[in-house]
């Protein structure tokens, strides 16, 4: 089995395209077979380098790696161009020398009339004398691959089988007065030269199999199997794209999802395993992968579950795992820099172990977990007026010097000191325990206090009471 991913570097790697690659990794691993990356860069104009290099960064960080290429068709143009010529001398394909605007007049008029516009075949008809005029005044010329008549049909991995009469194809260009391939015909040629078995993309080019069909038939070469992806659509059900928010994979990077998280969520978009099975490793996902059980009805991307989904995998990784990650997120926040990344390590990981189980995605860390590294944040309004009472100053001095006293500054401790001081009082114990914890992380929700309290260390708590005591009630 050899499949391919052929994204042209025209935009970032959409997420719809990053479907694709994953399926067909999936089949490439699952089938010890070849994966191969190509970039259809043929029109010059609208890639660029900058959107290659997006493209490769986007594969390796969701650990879709490539056993060949890139490839790039602008580096393949010559290969095109034979094979055209070759069409072209067996009559299989003829030169149009028709410029845009007579096609567009031709177009408008044929509307005009009522009448259905598909390329009139006005230049097959042309006299050898009438060519060797317009060659002679250098009008430039296009190939059309001449379609015969009939139908072609196909079975579709996923759709079934599929017909189209030749009829609704016009003879369609193959190679442009520029010299340049079609994204149809440049796709056959590399598909077959790159010894491609199984063509999986997206529905949007249903369309085009047909086209490309004829055109291996007319090389003389067999084509490959084709199985098209339904689309990915916005929850509003009109096809996905920015206006439904990130469609970009660094986006996502971005934003702090996991790569595994993305890949587990992605490989659901338009496939299962066939019991109700969520979470599923890479490895699991290569075992249980098949395109019979790709759905031919369009998926919904559902934000707040690939929300959910990386929750999920954060709670799942190891403090350790997490660590590089929750680095790069708390650095971009300034809240660390990178020469403390040693010493500060024992404590970030404790940090983690304390937030992974309320943090959706790795930035949530450094924006949930602020008072972990700084003192400078406001205290929330709502708490202050929900746990702040008159009389909490005296209480807090005394619960200040008892945390001086606290030796060693531990969970059991901690608890204990806030718990006697309470008894103490004839106050229960969460009349201190919601004000402390205000003061010392300016939230009014978080981890259990006494471990928050302990991770923070006795000197960040006691600066944080004192600091805050003249403005109690
Ligand atoms: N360059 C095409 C695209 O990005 C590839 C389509 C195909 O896989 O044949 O849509």
């Amino acid at each position: 089995m050899r499949v391919r991913i052929a994204p042209s570097p025209t935009g970032y790697l959409h997420i719809g395209t990053a479907r694709t690659a994953l399926y067909n990794w999936l089949l490439a691993r699952k089938h010890k077979g070849t994966f191969v990356l190509r970039i259809e860069d043929t029109d010059v104009e609208r890639s660029s380098q900058e959107m290659v290099d997006v493209i490769l960064e986007s594969l390796k960080w969701l650990g879709l790696d490539w056993d060949e290429g890139p490839y790039f068709q602008s580096r393949r143009v010559e290969i095109y161009r034979r094979y055209a010529e070759r069409l072209l001398k067996e009559g299989k394909a003829y030169c149009c020398y028709c410029t845009p605007e007579e096609l567009k007049e031709r177009r408008e008029q044929a509307i005009r009339e009522g009448r259905a516009w598909k390329y009139d075949r006005k230049c097959l008809y042309l006299s050898e004398e009438e060519k060797r005029k317009l060659e002679k005044e250098g009008r430039p010329r296009a190939i059309r691959f001449l379609v015969p008549p009939g139908k072609t049909e196909f079975n579709d991995l996923v759709h079934g089988k599929i017909e189209k009469n030749h009829e609704d194809i016009e003879d369609f260009v193959i190679l442009k007065s520029d010299g340049m391939p079609t994204y149809n015909f440049a796709v056959v040629v590399d598909d077959h030269e790159m010894g491609i078995t199984h063509v999986i993309r997206g529905d949007d080019h249903i369309s085009n199999t047909p086209k490309q069909i004829l055109i291996y038939r007319a090389l003389g070469w067999e084509p490959p199997l084709f199985g098209h992806l339904p689309l990915i659509l916005g929850e509003d059900r009109s096809k996905l794209s920015k206006r439904h928010g990130a469609v970009a994979v660094l986006q996502y990077k971005e934003d702090g999802f996991l790569p595994d998280a993305l890949v587990n969520y992605l490989a659901l978009l338009g496939w299962s395993p066939g019991d109700n099975r969520e979470i599923l490793s890479r490895e699991e996902l290569i075992e249980l992968f098949s395109i019979e059980r790709v759905s031919d009805r369009n998926a919904i991307f559902d934000r707040r579950k690939l929300l959910w989904m990386n929750g999920e995998y954060i709670k799942m990784k190891s403090e350790d795992e997490l660590f590089n990650g929750v680095w790069e997120f708390l650095k971009k926040e300034e809240l660390v820099k990178d020469e403390e990344k040693e010493e500060k390590r024992d404590y970030i990981l404790g940090f983690i172990k304390l937030m992974k189980e309320r943090c959706k995605t790795l930035k949530d860390f450094a924006t949930l977990g602020y008072y972990f590294f700084r003192d400078d944040f406001e205290l929330d309004p709502e708490g202050i007026r929900k746990h702040f009472y008159p009389g909490l100053k005296e209480r807090m001095e005394k619960l200040l010097e008892r945390f001086e006293k606290t030796e060693p500054f531990t969970v059991e401790n901690i608890e204990q000191a806030l718990r006697g001081l309470a008894e103490e009082l004839g106050i229960k114990a969460k009349e201190l325990i919601h004000p402390v914890r205000l003061i010392c992380s300016g939230m009014t929700f978080g981890p259990g206090l006494f471990e928050l309290l302990a991770h923070l260390g006795k000197e960040r708590v006691i600066r944080r009471i004192k600091k805050r005591l003249p403005e109690l009630p």
